[in-house]
């Protein structure tokens, strides 16, 4: 698929928007920190918010620090066509994670108001706050507050610089005593459709722009603790030690194990962290613990592996004297995207001369994670150079964007005409 001078969005107006954007809390060349509800944040939004209204949408940031920006339909009480993506970002991350959903989004729908269309159903284009979760260990609070899912205890939290959320959102101008108004009623959002950089390696691997997203995977988070015993790591003879730290690498490989013998599926296991006790270069491991990370699109699979999994730990501990035990930290089922909107997706894909268009699932959450909760939703995925993300190397090429922003701006007009 080639970049065609038939499209529809005007590309140069969104990669100038994606670059002044990129300016705001840029560090070193190509990177950016944009922390949720930051000085940087809000001037972000505020720059965003500018471009809304120049485009003709009725823009406001509402009391979770969403921004959002109207295009009114003929029947203003009709639910909501849901937009975007987020602009925060994380630390020490990149230019295109969250920006070109929001701003494909607003491209996408100030070509449909140039166009001359009127929709029925209102459109609302989003940047959602805190996607990240970095600033305060907790991300998708946006899109989980507009559900009403925020709770009290959230608010609390507070940043390295010992700053709460609601002092946050109060320096913004936000206020969390009145977040019920900014929460959207059951039915009121008729669906969600979200553009973000794939931060992974399927499509370069595959040499497509653009995919079809087919669901988030569910994550399944489990922390494993083994308890042997300590000993001096000069006497205790090999076959008496009780070594929690050879249990845990035995884990680690039977965990890649298990989940490698369904490549090329997507299903992934990974441990990412590990706390040895008492961590010494002369004490035999007493106690382990480790996480597990679990994902797949197919439930089954996912469970199939947790099971094998399971098994195997305990093989491992009776044959190295361990005890295990197992806390469960989440477990999210896969969230699927609707069919009808993939449809159109694939249709429009191939009206762009890309029939054939990979359609690839996604590992990690998005806003559209918790928003699938409440309406249908689809989701588009534009090639990362490399994989990287969260990151300043994070790179996705103009004419990717323009490819994945074209498609979008062809399913919101095909959404808004049924
Ligand atoms: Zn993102």
């Amino acid at each position: 698929m080639t970049v065609n001078s038939s499209y529809h969005t005007n590309n140069k107006r969104l990669t100038n928007r994606i670059h002044t954007l990129s300016q705001i809390g840029k560090i070193q060349e190509t990177g950016v920190r944009r922390l949720a509800h930051s000085p940087e944040d809000v001037e972000g939004m505020e720059l965003v918010k500018s471009w809304m209204e120049d485009a003709g949408l009725e823009a406001r940031i509402d009391h979770f620090g969403n921004l959002i920006g109207r295009w009114e339909g003929t029947d203003p009480q009709a639910p909501v066509l849901l937009l975007g993506s987020h602009i925060d970002s994380q630390p020490y991350g990149g230019r295109f994670d969250g920006p070109i959903g929001v701003l494909g989004a607003l491209e996408s729908v100030q070509t449909l108001m140039e166009d001359g269309m009127t929709p029925s159903h209102p459109v609302e284009v989003i940047a959602f706050a805190d996607e990240e979760g970095a600033r305060f260990n907790k991300g998708l609070f946006g899109s989980r507050g507009i559900l009403g899912e925020v709770t009290e205890e959230e608010l609390e939290r507070t940043d390295e610089n010992g700053i709460s959320r609601r002092e946050a959102l109060l320096r913004m101008d936000c206020d969390p005593s009145q977040f019920s108004s900014s929460v959207y009623p059951p039915g009121s959002i008729r669906a969600y459709l979200e553009m973000h950089i794939e931060q992974g390696p399927v499509l370069e691997e595959k040499n497509e722009p653009i995919g079809i997203v087919t669901g988030i995977s569910g994550p399944l988070w489990l922390t494993a603790t083994l308890t042997g015993f300590a000993g001096h790591a000069g006497s205790v003879p090999m076959h008496l030690r009780k070594d929690a730290l050879l249990g845990a690498s035995e884990a680690v490989t039977a965990l890649h194990a298990i989940v490698s013998e369904h490549s090329p599926a997507p299903t992934v296991g990974t441990v990412g962290n590990m706390t040895i006790f008492p961590n010494s270069r002369n004490i035999i491991p007493e106690s382990v613990s480790f996480t597990i990370d679990l994902r797949d699109i197919d439930l089954d699979r996912r469970n199939a592996c947790e099971k094998k999994l399971m098994e195997e730990l305990q093989a491992i501990c009776t044959r190295r004297g361990l005890e295990l035990d197992l806390q469960e930290d989440t477990r999210s089922d896969p969230r699927y995207c609707a069919d009808w909107i993939m449809d159109y997706m694939k249709e429009e894909a191939s009206n762009m001369g890309a029939a054939g268009i990979p359609h690839l699932m996604s590992g990690p959450f998005h806003d559209a994670l918790p928003i699938s909760q409440v309406c249908d939703y689809g989701m588009i995925f534009v090639r990362s150079e490399n994989g990287i993300s969260h990151n300043p190397a994070e790179f996705s090429t103009d004419e990717d964007i323009a490819a994945g922003t074209e498609l979008y701006y062809r399913t919101v007009k095909r959404m808004l005409q049924t």
